[in-house]
């Protein structure tokens, strides 16, 4: 058998869009061999753990995850697992390709790929209440942390991706203007690394308000985009909108010694258990793990089954305008391939 890996199928629509995958993924003739492990409210229920460690020793020993979607408890409860792994195995880089692969939408040929800080900025996840006049939550507070190596590493990673990927530009958006410690010192390593690619690849900053507007009004005047933790996140969901919304759109989060594959959007509870949910992130998802993982002629193959399929327009989900159901959608992707 090919590359083992972690299976995590998640929450939420979760476990039915990751099955839907894996059936895509044998029909193709992926090599994988998968370790099924449990986090999120999934393990919450099985063992009072979020992230146990079974799960833990797993990826240590694959280094490699596939995942579905994870539900974060909002305001109270377990801290979003999803950044709890990402921080676990440094997962520093989120890879966010963003590509039309259905007709008809806002734009055509929307060809970008979002670079996300994913340790640091705003999510690091210190914050607390600061209690005033008898009242224990008058003001809270929570810290943004930017740190040379960190802002370092991810530049670089977009100029090298940049390069061996063939990419044209690196647009670094940042809120220099306002946070000039935190944002200042990451558009100053931005600078700084961007000499180092001159005459490889073009450099543009620009304010990340104004990179939201430019992204809506032209996207085609963006390649690659680089920026801190919260921007990213924001900006990928901005971005994923461009080419037919969330179910769109996969996500790699790449670390030195280890990666993790997944959707970018969440588990969708307001859809979970109706077999609406659209599996082609999860599916796309799996297409970076096989590159990745140097199946890269089988993740095309399925590609080329996703656009010709969504083309098509015969059975599209309810998010892409169509009224087919999840299953209705796999088959006929799985017709493409056979
Ligand atoms: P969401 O991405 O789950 O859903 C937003 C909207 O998009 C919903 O209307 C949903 O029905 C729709 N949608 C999302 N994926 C879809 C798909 N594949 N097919 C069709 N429609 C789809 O965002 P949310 O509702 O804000 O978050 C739900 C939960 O997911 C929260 O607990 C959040 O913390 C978590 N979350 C997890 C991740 C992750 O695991 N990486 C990412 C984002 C949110």
């Amino acid at each position: 058998m090919g590359a083992s890996i972690t299976l995590i199928p998640g929450d939420g629509i979760g476990p039915s869009i990751v099955e839907a995958t894996l059936q895509v993924l044998e029909v193709a003739g992926a090599e994988l061999e998968y370790d099924r492990q449990l986090a999120g409210m999934a393990a919450v229920h099985d063992s009072a753990d979020p992230l146990p460690p079974a799960t833990l020793e797993s990826v240590e020993r694959t280094g490699l995850i596939l995942k579905g979607p994870l539900t974060t408890p909002v305001g109270v409860g377990f801290r979003s697992i999803n950044v709890a792994l990402r921080k676990e195995f440094d997962l520093y880089a989120a890879v966010r390709p963003v590509v039309t692969l259905m007709p008809g939408g806002r734009y055509e040929d929307i060809d970008l790929v979002l670079i996300r800080e994913n340790t640091e900025g705003l999510y690091v996840g210190v914050e607390h209440y600061i209690g005033m006049q008898g009242d224990p939550k008058a003001a809270a507070e929570s810290v943004m942390i930017v740190t040379r190596f960190g802002a370092r590493r991810i530049v670089r990673y977009a100029f090298d991706y940049a390069v061996s990927n063939g990419r044209r530009k690196v647009t670094f958006a940042h809120k220099a203007n306002i946070l000039k410690y935190t944002q200042g010192l990451f558009l100053d390593v931005g600078h700084e690394v961007a000499k180092e690619y001159e005459g490889l690849v073009d450099f543009e900053d620009m304010i990340i308000d104004a990179t939201a507007m430019h992204l809506v009004l032209n996207p085609y005047r963006f390649d690659v985009l680089v920026m801190e933790n919260m921007f990213g996140d924001i900006l990928s969901d901005l971005m994923a909108g461009l080419v037919g919304g969330l179910g769109m759109a996969p996500s790699g989060n790449i670390g030195d010694r280890m990666a993790m594959f997944e959707p970018v959007h969440g588990s969708a509870p307001d859809i979970e258990g109706q077999n609406i949910a659209n599996p082609t992130a999860q599916i796309l998802a799996a297409c970076m793990l096989l590159d990745h993982v140097g199946q890269g002629e089988v993740a095309s193959r399925i590609r080329t089954a996703i656009r010709t399929c969504l083309r098509e327009c015969d059975t599209l989900t309810r998010d892409l305008g169509g009224t087919a159901s999840t299953d209705e959608y796999v088959r006929s992707l799985i017709g493409r391939l056979a």
